[in-house]
């Protein structure tokens, strides 16, 4: 089966992994503020705060904003549950607004509407999570000129966008944004195995992630309530969670940063091949917004369903059974039972919807070969084949 995401581990990565092995630490250590670092200047962020999984990251950033119960946070149906169940955790209710039917990403006119209307309710987000849904960055100019207006605090969800650019700077550099967050799962860019960190330019925001990643527990005296009561001293000052990263997966996350431009680089060569073999296809390739540079984590095609003798369904069908690991990205969210259970249906978030009755993701890693490509594409035209 060819997947349709998975890593690459070279021998340094392993030697990096190994050395820390044999170390004295295996958590708390050096490598996890190093990993910070490296990934904070690469994307131009003044902090990183690295944690267990980006929905982590999710977490511990809504918490760093104080969104809480009798709050809202809006996102998109079409992402992975884990951008909407952070508002949940956090006792706030969750609401979504419909993507660009070119995109696939949130719509800022959607979103505009939607603002005007809770305006009038007095039902206005606090926080509102854009996700960079392929690895194209949403209208972060768009988005952010909305912020401002109705004074909401934007996550931006680059778990499938880190080495993405927009308007030629680096994903992660937060001008649109107050914290953008970033996931090291295998299937994503970069892997630490599990892993994620959130990147911020605010101080303030970067302390608390910080509390919350550990037990909410500080040893800086500038944090205490009183002076410590000796060198042991520590003071639980919020409630915070077990977050933390350890210090293999940093080490691994350190290493494959060396990599990072490269693969991307390797993506978008993929990515170029797909478009150009799938053209006379009756399938949508995917649309790329000329302010941004893809971090590529996902090649999505949308199938012409009207042009095509079979279903959605069956072209899926016939592509794994032809060895071609093929998935879609997403579901909508708002269709999930357990958020049918708070009142959403079918119907709420059409454009969302559609999309998910046509898209397929076909194998996009950068260590698939052309001859692996030329197989799913080969499998592709047989699938679709009347
Ligand atoms: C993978 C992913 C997440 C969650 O990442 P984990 O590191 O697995 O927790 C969140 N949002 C999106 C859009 C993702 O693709």
């Amino acid at each position: 089966m060819i997947p349709y995401g998975r890593q690459d581990i070279t021998q340094a990565d392993v030697d990096a992994v190994v050395e820390v092995l044999k170390s004295d630490f295996l958590t708390q250590g050096p490598k996890v503020p190093i990993f910070e670092q490296t990934i904070a200047e690469k994307v131009g962020a003044r902090h990183a705060v690295a944690v267990n999984s980006a929905t982590s990251a999710l977490h511990i950033a809504c918490l760093a904003l104080e969104l809480g119960p009798g709050d809202w946070l809006w996102t998109t149906p079409i992402t992975f549950v884990a951008s909407a169940n952070c508002g949940l955790y956090c006792g706030a209710q969750v609401d979504f607004v419909d993507i660009d039917p070119r995109t696939y990403n949130m719509n800022p006119a959607a979103l505009q509407d939607k603002l005007e209307q809770a305006e009038q309710l007095g039902r206005l987000p606090k926080v509102v999570v854009p996700v960079h849904l392929c690895g194209q960055p949403c209208d972060m100019a768009a988005i952010h000129a909305l912020s401002q207006r109705y004074g909401f605090k934007v996550v931006e969800d680059a778990s499938h966008a880190i080495g993405g650019k927009y308007r030629d700077e680096y994903v992660g550099n937060c001008s649109y944004s107050d914290i953008t967050i970033f996931s090291f799962h295998p299937v994503k860019i970069i892997t630490t195995a599990e892993g994620g960190v959130a990147v911020t330019n605010d101080d303030k925001l970067a302390g608390r992630m910080e509390l919350f990643r550990s037990h909410g527990v500080t040893r800086d005296p500038k944090l205490m309530t009183h002076p410590p009561d000796g060198p042991w001293y520590y003071q639980q000052v919020a409630l915070g969670l077990n977050y933390r990263m350890t210090e293999l997966q940093a080490a691994l996350g350190i290493s494959q940063m060396n990599r990072l431009d490269d693969y991307v680089a390797a993506r978008h060569r993929i990515a170029e091949r797909y478009d150009l073999l799938l053209a006379d296809l009756p399938v949508t390739t995917p649309w790329q917004h000329p302010d941004g540079y893809s971090g590529l984590h996902l090649y999505v095609i949308r199938l012409h369903l009207d042009q095509i003798k079979k279903t959605h369904r069956e072209v899926f069908d016939s592509l794994r059974q032809q060895g071609i690991g093929v998935n879609v990205h997403y579901i909508p969210v708002h269709t999930q039972p357990y958020y049918e259970s708070m009142g959403f249906q079918v119907g709420n978030f059409p454009h969302a919807e559609h999309y998910y009755q046509e898209a397929i993701s076909l194998p996009m890693f950068q260590t698939l070969t052309t001859s692996q490509q030329d197989e799913v594409v080969r499998a592709l035209r047989q699938a679709i084949a009347a």
